[in-house]
């Protein structure tokens, strides 16, 4: 695949320029300053390089930002007109995909019928892009990497997906080499605890060697553990499958065989469905039940929250109870392994202290206090294409590792 024309400005780089573009793109706009300390060629020579990137269109730079004394430009990202990559979430009920450029910036967005709940997802996944291209008027052949995420078990060495999420007679999904060998296109599949997490801070976090979780809820619960910088993954890429952590006591059977999954509890489905049974029990509320029967859970949520937000005493329940039950989850994973930061991607963000407060007190209960001293813990919103922007993003990544590591230069 490498061999294709659009790779050819890359290819035709040497190891010294490939170094430097590859350093700007993962570390995001950067400053002269920044890439002369980080080279280890000095200014003069790490200005030479710069330059000749600039002169071939693979950089552009700017001044904006400076306090520029004049000759020389301060700042450099990748010339956004290089190419593209594309992002890509199938879900229930709707595809989006995304086109980024270079520096990770969308350039347009579209959404999709989904193809998860039909019986060939790969073939209807393949039509979306192809239409998404079309309508977008982008051509296949200047797309360089394809990224994405399905919601279920991910194993991330050969980008399958063994469970698909609420698809028990799914046995597994490769949504990678078939859009591999529909596209000729790289693809790399990607849990979305990890897309956040390269959309939100790719350049600050990924850079900054800090040990911290990332944790995504929403019709899936996942977690990413960050170690010193770098995920860890475990023996087989399983680790951080939170949504399967067990919840005592619980009897609520989970789309992975097991019985009583935190997912059960914490995700859209799952609170959508408890709000249900306590509606068909006799509760009184002002939930309107449609709107918890999907295929949308997610807007089901964001009923939930509005009328938590104005008092209604079902939906605050609901709230405080998956704030309750992911802090004492937390808790356990803060214990283990003593971040110093806690990032929390959920919807229930929305709902503020009704939502955060219990999660912040079941932390402080049931964590070993001395592993609380540093952590910082921080509630992100969830934002839609936030996953699908991350897919891009990592092919991003993934490709430019690839093409250096195959000159042995490392990242
Ligand atoms: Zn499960």
């Amino acid at each position: 695949m490498m061999s294709q024309k659009k790779y050819m400005p890359l290819s035709a780089l040497d190891n010294d320029q490939l170094w430097l573009f590859a350093t700007i793109l993962f570390h995001g706009q950067t400053s002269r300053e920044w890439l002369t300390a980080k080279s280890p060629w000095g200014k003069t020579k790490t200005d030479l390089i710069a330059r000749s990137l600039s002169d071939k269109g693979i950089l552009a730079t700017s001044t904006e930002e400076s306090l520029s004394k004049g000759r020389n430009p301060l700042f450099y990202t990748a010339n956004p007109c290089l190419g593209y990559f594309l992002g890509f979430t199938s879900n229930i009920p709707y595809d989006r995909l995304v086109l980024t450029d270079f520096n990770g910036d969308v350039v347009s967005r579209g959404e999709y019928p989904g193809s998860l709940p039909l019986s060939n997802p790969l073939t209807s996944l393949r039509r979306n892009i192809r239409r998404f291209a079309q309508e977008q008027q982008v051509s296949l052949d200047n797309i360089w990497a394809i990224g994405g995420h399905v919601p279920g078990i991910l194993e991330d060495q050969t980008g399958v997906v063994k469970k698909v999420l609420r698809q028990p007679q799914r046995e597994e999904l490769d949504f990678k080499h078939a859009l591999e060998e529909a596209f000729s296109i790289p693809v790399w599949m990607e849990s979305s605890r990890i897309l956040t997490c390269l959309k939100e801070y790719r350049f600050s976090l990924l850079e900054s060697q800090k040990t911290f979780v990332n944790v995504h809820i929403s019709l899936d619960v996942g977690l990413a553990l960050f170690i010193n910088g770098k995920s860890y993954r475990g023996a087989d890429g399983f680790a951080g499958e939170f949504g399967h952590l067990s919840v005592p006591e619980s009897q609520k059977p989970c789309y992975c065989g097991n019985i009583g999954c935190l997912v059960t509890h914490l995700s859209s489905w799952g609170v959508c469905a408890d709000v249900q049974a306590h509606l068909e029990n006799g509760t009184i509320s002002q939930i309107d039940p449609r709107a918890l029967q999907g295929p949308d859970y997610d807007e089901g949520i964001e009923h939930i929250i509005d009328l938590a937000l104005q008092n209604d005493k079902l939906s605050i329940n609901a709230v405080e109870e998956v704030g309750i039950k992911l802090g004492r989850a937390l808790a356990n994973v803060i214990t283990l392994f003593n971040p110093e930061l806690l990032i929390i991607h959920c919807r229930f963000t929305r709902a503020g202290e009704l939502f955060t407060a219990p999660v912040r007190q079941m932390i402080r209960k049931y964590s070993v206090t001395q592993a609380l001293q540093k952590l910082q813990i921080e509630f992100v919103p969830i934002v839609p294409y936030t996953v699908p922007q991350g897919g891009a993003i990592l092919a991003m990544r993934r490709l430019i590792k690839q093409i250096a590591a195959e000159r042995n230069i490392f990242f």
